[in-house]
């Protein structure tokens, strides 16, 4: 049995199983980051901030200078003469009292809010900026994956014929049990020895198994502790 070749086909199988590895990872690692749809989120929450304290800010703007027209109007009043009565004269100031002091908070929220605002505003900036960042490093990273996903395909592709020409050498029986071994020793029917032990389970060989794996012609020698075809070549 050509066991070199059974060995040749092991390493073309094991390096294909890399590339493969490879190829899954590189496709996990494709597509929108964590770290890219984290700060993109950022950027949307804070932008949805501004907009409302914009809008607060707006209302609290308009309630004040309402408030203020009213105010107005109730002082005319209050001057043209017009109110005699001591309880609803008493009434209308108490009330434009109570509109300076409602306005002079509406005042107080709408500035405290466009202070906000201000805050919101250059944290957005900032965010925008730490955005075009990453979403540049991320764009960078994704080409770099692609163009190496196409080179492990081209790879790949490279196996598959390395593979095809060196099982078309091989005897029917040699492949089924190259074939069958692989299946229940996870993938790795050939093992090789190296300084006198198994290259796969690490146990030391005994020197009959070893010379009898040197013989190039013979039946196929399997070591005795994980049950792989010996290559001693
Ligand atoms: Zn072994």
């Amino acid at each position: 049995m050509d066991i070199a070749r059974l060995y040749e086909l092991q390493k073309i199988d094991a390096n294909m199983e890399k590339v493969r590895r490879r190829v899954a990872q590189i496709r996990r690692n494709l597509g929108e980051s964590d770290e890219l749809r984290a700060t993109r989120a950022a950027v949307e929450t804070t932008r949805a901030t501004v907009e409302r304290l914009h809008a607060h800010q707006l209302d609290a703007e308009l309630n004040g200078q309402q408030l203020g027209e009213r105010i107005k109007a109730s002082e005319r009043r209050l001057m043209s003469g017009e109110v005699h009565n001591a309880k609803e004269l008493e009434a209308l100031q108490a009330s434009i009292e109570s509109m300076k002091r409602q306005r002079s908070q509406v005042e107080d929220d709408a500035m405290a809010t466009f202070q906000q605002r201000e805050e919101a505003e250059q944290r957005l900036t900032e965010q925008r900026a730490t955005l075009a960042q990453v979403e540049a490093a991320w764009q960078t990273s994704q080409t770099a994956l692609q163009q190496e996903e196409a080179k492990y395909k081209r790879m790949y592709a490279q196996l598959k014929q390395q593979r095809e020409s060196v099982t078309a050498r091989l005897s029917a029986d040699a492949l089924a049990l190259y074939t069958q071994l692989s299946e229940r020793k996870a993938g790795v029917a050939v093992a090789s020895v190296q300084n006198g032990a198994c290259s796969v389970c690490n146990v030391s060989l005994p020197t009959g198994v070893i010379a009898n794996a040197r013989i190039i012609e013979g039946a196929p020698v399997y070591c005795p502790s994980c049950g792989r075809i010996l290559f001693a070549g």
